[in-house]
């Protein structure tokens, strides 16, 4: 099938929000699908160049993209960001700039028109390419892919090439189409879902082998599943309420949660968006080598950064792990990692999710071999939970986990068989001192907010921070209009206002960040409040910030590398 129908579908998709015109429009399309194309154009409908468990990524930034539609079209940066900022997104802004530029490209309309496996194989030779000249190799492919492509086209191979589809086709609606689509009831396209971790290889199941064969799925190795979610509760006591009296409670290790699946001495790792994170981890495979004792296994744990005196590292520490895959060996001696497991979700052929978690987590002990598991207590005492929160944040971990005793394994749902519980710390009270024009919905608000304290000493605002998150639609109007009234100049789409409105700022932890003058950063900020009972003089000072800083670290230990 061409290219072109699947960008028509998107834009028909993006003309509307009504879901049931949506998945039935998505319904007619995938079944004039071939076999071997269901997989790639629903990979690409949801805005990924690969199935989601496939570890290749084009590794392709804006800047480099941005590059190459500038020299095929001769468009300028102001160009650019004009478009932008009219658009909010950067598919529909190179779409106008092609079309603008149409003269100027080469004609191309003796050339076939792009199909869709045509562009996934494009899409995997940009992965492929690596080692010396590898830049420039991946430059040419996309040169020439969109070189080929009409204005549409690049709308969409843009968005899919940086992940950013905003069609409003989310994965459960995906769902209900793949379930018109092959009428197979929808319940067992959502556990297809779940068995293979993502909709699109479900789908290729369904078209090929029909119900009988997405019937018959089961686990299958080296397949992530969607992770089992947690819903939030306030207290260990609130948890002991909901799980009927008694629960086991949990650290809440601060980490990163990784799906380890292991057959022999192979053994891959997937992150909670189930991306393959193998090459970051290697000594965690090692471990799970040397002292996993079943043949094959699934399990889930955490894994945690460590500082030089043994206590949890910040997240941002671990993250760096993810992130860096070339130097892993020296990265490897200076954050060093540790894995706490929690879970075993199949093991030599048997599916555990409906097995209670106690006896998951019985049988999870004895898998093990000598890796920790998540430090628990299995309690009906309010008082005694209360202390185990105490000491599991004393120890600089997040909070608890409350896991019903006799509960399955649900994966992919944000139900009530799990609690968490943290404590946060104190909110802050921030002024805004400039503000950005937001994206997608967002694009007619100044909807990004840089957040300040003052800094006691000299009587700066030093910003900490930018959010779009906590107001609601109509918050962000009026705020929109309160931010034009104080604004003193544009700078690109950044307004820079008067430090006037003072707002009310919930984030996760301080973090130590180059980027800012005031040396920190606030890890999840969000605006809680508007307080205009407050004036920009009682706002919260930088120095506070810095106290509540240092003071997470008399729960954390130090970063010692930099
Ligand atoms: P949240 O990310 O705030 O929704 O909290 C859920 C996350 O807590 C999971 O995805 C895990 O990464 C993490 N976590 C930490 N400790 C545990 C534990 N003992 N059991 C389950 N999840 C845990």
């Amino acid at each position: 099938m061409e290219f072109k129908e699947l960008t028509d579908l998107c834009e028909k998709l993006e003309a509307t929000t009504k879901r049931n015109l949506m998945t039935s429009t998505v319904a007619d399309f995938l079944r004039r699908l071939g076999k071997e194309e269901v997989e790639p154009a629903i990979s690409m409908l949801l805005g990924r160049p690969f199935p989601r468990w496939d570890p290749r990524t084009l590794d392709v930034s804006w800047a480099t993209l941005s590059r190459i539609i500038q020299r095929l079209t001769g468009a300028s940066w102001r160009e650019f960001s004009v478009a932008f900022r009219d658009t909010g997104d950067m598919g529909a802004a190179t779409k106008i700039i092609f079309e603008r530029n149409k003269t100027q490209r080469q004609v191309t309309l003796f050339e076939k028109p792009l199909t869709i496996l045509e562009v996934r194989s494009v899409f995997e030779a940009i992965a492929e390419a690596s080692g010396q000249g590898s830049r420039e190799r991946k430059e040419r492919l996309i040169e020439s892919l969109l070189g080929r492509a009409s204005p549409v086209e690049v709308k969409y191979l843009v968005k899919i090439m940086i992940g950013e589809m905003r069609t409003g086709l989310q994965e459960g609606l995906m769902e209900i189409a793949v379930s018109k689509a092959f009428s197979i009831p929808l319940e067992k396209i959502r556990t297809a879902s779940m068995l293979t971790g993502d909709i699109a290889e479900a789908a290729a199941i369904c078209m090929k082998e029909g119900l009988k064969g997405i019937s018959s799925l089961s686990f299958k190795i080296f397949r992530p599943i969607k992770p089992m979610l947690a819903q939030t509760v306030d207290n260990p006591e609130e948890a002991l309420k909901e799980h009927g009296g008694k629960t086991a409670f949990e650290y809440k290790l601060d980490g990163a949660r990784i799906q380890i699946h292991k057959s022999g001495s192979k053994v891959r790792i997937f992150s909670r968006r189930l991306t393959d994170v193998t090459r970051s981890l290697p000594e965690v495979v090692e471990v799970i080598r040397r002292e996993v004792k079943p043949k094959e296994a699934i399990m889930e744990g955490e894994v945690i950064a460590l500082g030089k005196d043994g206590n949890p590292l910040p997240f941002q520490h671990l993250m760096r792990r993810f992130r860096r895959v070339y130097s892993i060996e020296r990265i490897s001696e200076d954050i060093p990692v540790e894995l706490h497991l929690f879970d075993l979700i199949y093991m030599d052929g048997e599916s555990l999710i409906e097995v209670p978690y106690v006896e998951r987590r019985r049988r999870l002990k004895e898998a093990a071999g000598g890796i920790f598991l998540t430090r628990q207590i299995v309690t009906d005492d309010p008082a005694e939970a209360e202390r185990f929160l105490d000491e599991a944040v004393n120890r600089g971990h997040e909070g608890l986990m409350a896991k019903r005793l006799n509960s399955p394994y649900t994966p992919g749902v944000r139900g009530k068989h799990w609690l968490k519980i943290k404590k946060t710390l104190e909110p802050l009270d921030l002024v805004i001192i400039a503000a950005e024009y937001g994206t997608g919905r967002r694009h007619r608000w100044l909807s990004d907010y840089h957040l300040a304290a003052r800094d006691e000493e000299t009587g700066e605002f030093l910003m900490l921070g930018k959010t779009f998150k906590g107001l609601t639609d109509r918050e962000m109007e009026e705020m929109t209009k309160r931010l034009k009234q104080i604004a003193l100049e544009e700078r690109g789409h950044i307004v820079i206002v008067e430090p006037r409105i003072v707002v009310e700022v919930a984030y996760n932890e301080i973090q130590k960040s180059p980027k800012y003058r005031s040396g920190m950063a606030l890890r999840f900020a969000r605006i809680t409040r508007i307080r205009d009972d407050k004036s920009p003089d009682e706002a919260d000072t930088i120095q506070k910030v810095r106290r509540i800083y240092e003071k997470q670290f008399a729960r954390k230990a130090r970063f010692f590398i930099e």
